[in-house]
């Protein structure tokens, strides 16, 4: 398998892992990928990949609240802040959880404390994703993580394609990773801010018709920060 194959995207590999900076494979490749080429998420990177997303929501509250008072109710920066708080709380806990129950265990606390829409639906979506993701994911793991987040919100929420939810991020999101795509928060930034073109046809931004047309989602603003942060960890990991 070469480079970049089924391995994770380059912007998804620290540098050093991917080789790129060195000439040939180094040590810290050969420890931290295993025989398939994925990459092992230790107990350190889970518990700063939890951090990372808590503290994008946590800084984002207040504009995520503002885009949902434009659309829906003003409360989405609030839901999501709180799940994540409730997160954090468990962090050590959560943390110490292989790669698939840790991410299982932050979709089972949104569901339980965030309240909203968008708690019950990322949260389905975490522990879709948990659930067939191994310790040591590959570019092909975290592509079939991302399909079946997108199968279980698509089943949850009742969402399709263009509806204008989290959906049109986690869509293009998972495209993304199934081809050769490198810069996945470019995608996932791109994606939420194409919902502002889109009428929404779920959530409470349905019941202004034609009058949804012009703001972005604000869980497709959530579900890009979240990628994003996930990215610029896996990348800047040591
Ligand atoms: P609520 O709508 O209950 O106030 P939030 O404001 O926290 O909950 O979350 C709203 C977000 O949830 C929307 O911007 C949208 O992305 C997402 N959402 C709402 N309903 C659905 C649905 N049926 N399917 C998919 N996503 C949805
Ligand atoms: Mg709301």
């Amino acid at each position: 398998m070469g480079e970049g194959g089924t391995a994770l995207p380059r912007r998804l590999v620290p540098h050093h892992r991917t080789g790129l900076l060195s000439q040939g494979p180094s040590v810290t490749l050969v420890q931290n990928k295993n025989a398939e080429g994925g990459v092992q998420i230790d107990e350190t990177m889970r518990r700063r990949l939890i951090e990372a997303v808590a503290e994008t929501i946590a800084l984002h509250a207040e504009e995520l609240t503002a885009i949902d008072a434009a659309q829906g109710d003003g409360d989405h920066g609030l839901n999501m802040n709180r799940g994540f708080g409730a997160v954090t709380a468990k962090l050590d806990d959560i943390a110490a959880k292989p790669l698939p129950e840790a991410v299982q265990e932050v979709g089972r606390t949104l569901v339980m404390t965030v309240g909203g829409a968008s708690g019950a639906i990322f949260g389905t979506a975490f522990m879709a994703a948990g659930k067939v993701l191994p310790e040591a994911p590959t570019r092909a793991d975290a592509a079939a993580a991302m399909d079946a987040a997108v199968a279980a919100v698509r089943a949850r929420g009742k969402a399709e394609f263009g509806h204008k939810t989290m959906l049109d991020v986690l869509g293009p999101v998972a495209t993304a990773l199934h081809g050769d795509a490198t810069d996945l928060p470019a995608v996932a930034h791109a994606a939420a801010e194409a919902t502002a073109g889109m009428q929404a046809v779920r959530g409470r931004a349905s019941f202004l018709g034609e009058r949804s047309v012009g703001g972005m989602d604000a869980g497709a603003r959530s579900a890009a920060l979240i990628v994003a942060a996930i990215c610029g960890v896996v990348e800047e990991t040591p």
